[in-house]
């Protein structure tokens, strides 16, 4: 299913011998994880600002909206991926979550093999991440009240096509 490199045990060893080299640039780096710690991650690049995206996939997977930073993948350790699942929502759209907890994690896509999202909210905070825009507004639900401080898109930025 294309995860296969996410997945990777060899990326615990990577992850720890980064782990000692980076615990003196807090700023690049977060951990994160889910409810139950099944899944648990680090970063090791800076991670973009947060973008609240209400389309219909994301609202209804997560109840609510997606509130994303995300990296290239290169960036993300997985720690411990015990209860990682990825849930095909589209053709070559995918969203991991915990398969215990039942926590959203991440989002991907095939078709954008450069980029994963993370879940703002499995960052252990102080994240030092701010939210700066909401994608996909016309189609959050009607009891949302969205944030005039955000830059507000009616579809995904740069992208004229629903994915
Ligand atoms: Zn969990
Ligand atoms: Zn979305």
């Amino acid at each position: 299913m294309g995860m296969s490199a996410l997945a990777g045990s060899s990326r615990v060893g990577e992850a720890l011998a980064w782990e000692t080299s980076i615990v003196r640039d807090p700023e690049m780096a977060r951990s994160g994880r889910c409810a139950c710690g099944g899944v648990r991650f680090t970063t090791s690049l800076p991670l973009r600002p947060v973008v609240n995206c209400h389309c219909d996939r994301c609202r209804r997977i997560t109840g609510h909206f997606m509130a994303a930073t995300g990296c290239d993948p290169t960036g993300l350790y997985l720690d411990a991926d015990r209860t990682l699942r990825w849930y095909e929502a589209d053709p070559g759209v995918w969203y991991g979550f915990c398969g215990d907890c039942g926590s959203t994690l991440f989002w991907r896509a095939d078709g954008v093999p450069d980029w994963i999202s993370i879940a703002a909210g499995t960052l252990d905070p102080p994240t030092g991440l701010v939210t700066d825009s909401a994608w996909w507004t016309t189609t959050a639900s009607d009891y949302h009240r969205l944030d005039p401080s955000l830059e507000n898109y009616d579809r995904e930025p740069g992208s004229s096509a629903e994915r």
